[in-house]
């Protein structure tokens, strides 16, 4: 396809965290070229075949970004690792196999860090996706995800098809899901924290604090799925985070997010609670070679507008 060709690129999970992101970004490029539909569950249910297929008929995309999922923390990971592999394998089947039947000319799935095997040596890259059993504790999502990858090969190799996938670290931003018992850190913590101010309280962490990880900001993320639509032509997938040295600690993150609240109350780890792995730290080498460019949003300007995002939408949002 060249530049100047139309294009219509159909997002799925579209109404979620990341989908969120690549809307507000997608509205700022302003490309008259492209068309985007952004889907929701509301659409058709993708685990759904014939849905998934009426869908495609309706829309015509000549490009997907693939991001619906059965997602959730670790609490329901754990308890529904039937659900969270059959509904991600179906829908990850239709969507693909949807995409051969309508010649996508291509397609990029959301794969994720935690997917990664649970003993690993660090930092992780994308050649480690299958060299080892994922975590217990989410096993049931991890093994559906690395189908897309085994997929995405397979389709490349019988039907020419180009389908590639991303794998990011954690993500936040607004649209995330902010339940207070089974949501991911950083917006658990926005809602404890206000709360905490709501109620004149203290804000008690779980945990040391001192545990390391890496995020990205869903707008960042946003820009860089655009550009892996654009760019990124090998079928293996790529890691997309901040570098190394921008982990950072659970304790900071509170700090940060303390601080954009104006929270004035004390901030106590507990620590009799567990605190998960020390670190997980991913390469994004690949990236910033292919990338060289690559700013981020810094992390307190982005958990700003997400606390932010959060307070004037508290009504209405996930939570
Ligand atoms: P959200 O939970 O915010 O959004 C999930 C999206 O999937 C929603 O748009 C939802 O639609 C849609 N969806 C779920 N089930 C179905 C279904 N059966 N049929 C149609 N649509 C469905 O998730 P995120 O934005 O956080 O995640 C997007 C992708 O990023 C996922 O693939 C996830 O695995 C991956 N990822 C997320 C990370 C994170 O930290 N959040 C980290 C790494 C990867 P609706 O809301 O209308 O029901």
């Amino acid at each position: 396809m060249t530049k100047d060709q139309k294009r219509v690129i159909m997002v799925t999970g579209g109404s979620g965290l990341v989908g969120k992101g690549i809307e507000t970004y997608a509205k700022s490029l302003n490309r008259p070229n492209d068309s985007w539909v952004f889907l929701r569950s509301s659409d058709g249910d993708l685990k759904d075949k014939e849905a998934t297929r009426t869908i495609f008929k309706k829309y015509n995309p000549t490009h997907v970004i693939h991001l619906a999922a059965r997602v959730g923390g670790l609490f329901s990971n754990m308890k529904y690792k039937v659900e969270f592999f059959r509904e991600n394998i179906a829908i990850n089947d239709n969507v693909l196999e949807c995409c051969r039947e309508f010649n996508i000319v291509k397609c990029v799935s959301c794969l994720s860090t935690c997917i990664f095997p649970d003993k690993t040596t660090y930092p992780i890259d994308e050649t480690m996706v299958h060299n080892g059993p994922p975590h217990p504790s989410n096993e049931g999502y991890a093994y559906a995800k690395r189908m897309i990858d085994v997929l995405n090969r397979a389709y490349n190799e019988e039907y020419g098809c180009k389908f590639t996938s991303v794998i990011p670290t954690n993500i936040y931003g607004p649209h995330d899901n902010y339940h207070l018992h089974d949501s991911h850190v950083i917006p658990g913590l926005i809602h404890k924290t206000y709360l905490a101010m709501k109620n004149n309280q203290d804000l008690t962490i779980m945990g040391s604090g001192k545990p390391l990880r890496q995020f990205i900001y869903s707008l960042d993320l946003a820009k860089l799925f655009v550009w892996a639509l654009d760019n990124y032509e090998e079928l293996s997938p790529i890691i997309l985070s901040v570098g190394e040295e921008d982990e950072i600690s659970i304790a900071d993150v509170a700090h940060l997010i303390a601080e954009a609240m104006d929270f004035k109350g004390k901030l106590i780890f507990d620590t009799s609670k567990a605190d998960g792995q020390f670190k997980k730290t991913a390469s994004n080498h690949k990236l910033k070679s292919l990338y060289p460019d690559l700013t981020f949003i810094p992390i307190k300007d982005a958990i700003k507008e997400s606390c932010k995002w959060f307070i004037e939408n508290y009504d209405t949002c996930r939570k």
